[in-house]
C-alpha cells in the first residue's frame, strides 16, 4: 500500500493507475477504522477497482469543537489495517492540502434534503461534508465511491450532489455504491464514536438497534412502529429524533410506500451522539 500525504503524491500514484488502464474505487473516511469501513474496501476490491481510502477528519463538518477535538485519531493503526486488507493507496492529507489558502473550492448545496434531521441538529454539517467529498472526488477522480448505509442521509446527499454535478457537466460519470451497515452481534452499528463509550454506555447503546427492530415488527402501522420504537429506547439515551421517513426524500411518512421506509434515530449516550437506521419493506 502506498501512503500519500500530499495532493502531489496522490496525483503521482493515480497517474500510474491511469497508465495501467485500471478503474479507481474510492472510500472516504475519517479514520479510526473498523470493520464497517473495511467492508466498503472489500466491496470496492470485489468490484475490481484499484482502491484508494482517504483518512481525513474534516474540521468543516463538526459543529462542536469538543466533538472534533475528541474524534478518535488512530492513523498508525489505520495504515496497518489497510495494508493488511490490501488497500492500494491511503490518502491521509493535512487540512492545508485539502483547503489550501486562497483556493476557491466548490461549495455544493445540501438543499432541502440537507435541512432535515441531521441537518437540523448539526447545522453546517452537511455543507461541510459535501464540500470535502466534492474536493476529494476532484482529487481522486474515482470511477466508483463507496458509502455506508448507516449514514443514510449523508449517502442520499452525496448521490444528489453527484447527480447535479454530472448534469451540469462539472463531473465525469461516477457511481455511488451504498453498502450495508456492519453491526456487532448485539446489533450495535460499528462506529468510530463507539470507542468513546464506557462499558455502561456501551450497554445502553446496544439497546438502540433492538428498539428499532421492535418498532419495525409493527409495520405497516406507522404510528405503532414509531411509538413502539420510542418506547423501547433505553431511558438513559437522550433522543434527538426517532422517525419513520421516506428513504429518498427523508420526508416523514404516514404510510409505508412501495419503495420502503426508513426508521431513523439519533441519540446521545453520555457525551457521544450515535445515529442508526433500519429499512422497512422496499
Ligand atoms: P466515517 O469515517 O464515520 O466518516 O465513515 C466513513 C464511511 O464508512 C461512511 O460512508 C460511513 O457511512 C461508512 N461506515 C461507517 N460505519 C459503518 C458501518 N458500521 N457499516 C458500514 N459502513 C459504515
Amino acid at each position: 500500500m502506498k501512503l500519500c500525504q500530499t495532493v502531489a503524491e496522490l496525483a503521482a500514484a493515480l497517474a500510474e493507475v491511469d497508465q495501467a488502464g485500471k478503474t479507481v474505487g474510492f472510500i472516504p473516511t475519517m479514520g479510526a477504522l473498523h470493520d464497517g469501513h473495511l467492508s466498503l474496501l472489500r466491496r470496492a476490491q470485489q468490484d475490481g477497482h484499484f482502491t484508494v481510502v482517504s483518512v481525513f477528519v474534516n474540521p468543516l463538518q463538526f459543529g462542536e469543537q469538543d466533538d472534533f477535538d475528541n474524534y478518535p485519531r488512530t492513523i498508525g493503526v489505520d495504515a496497518r489495517l489497510l495494508t493488511d486488507a490490501g488497500a492500494d493507496v491511503l490518502f491521509a492529507p493535512s487540512a492545508a492540502e485539502i483547503y489550501p489558502a486562497g483556493k476557491q473550492l466548490r461549495e455544493p448545496s445540501p438543499g432541502d434534503l440537507g435541512e432535515k434531521f441531521e441537518g437540523t441538529y448539526r447545522p453546517g454539517h452537511f455543507a461541510g461534508m459535501l464540500k470535502v467529498v466534492s474536493r476529494l472526488f476532484d482529487l481522486v477522480n474515482p470511477d466508483a465511491a463507496y458509502f455506508g448505509d448507516k449514514d443514510a442521509q449523508q449517502a442520499a446527499l452525496v448521490q444528489q450532489m453527484v447527480r447535479q454535478q454530472i448534469a451540469a457537466g462539472e463531473r465525469e460519470p461516477l457511481k455511488i455504491v451504498v453498502c450495508p451497515t456492519l453491526r456487532e452481534p448485539s446489533g450495535l452499528a460499528l462506529s468510530s464514536r463507539n470507542r468513546r463509550l464506557s462499558e455502561q454506555e456501551l450497554a445502553v447503546a446496544r439497546q438502540i438497534y433492538p428498539a428499532l427492530q421492535a418498532g419495525a415488527a409493527l409495520a405497516p402501522d406507522v404510528a405503532a412502529v414509531v411509538s413502539a420504537a420510542r418506547a423501547a429506547m433505553p431511558s438513559e439515551a437522550r433522543l434527538d429524533y426517532l422517525e419513520l421517513v421516506d428513504p429518498l426524500s427523508f420526508e416523514k411518512l404516514d404510510h409505508i410506500p412501495e419503495h420502503g421506509a426508513r426508521l431513523i434515530v439519533a441519540a446521545w449516550v453520555g457525551k457521544v451522539r450515535l445515529i442508526d437506521n433500519l429499512l422497512i419493506g422496499g
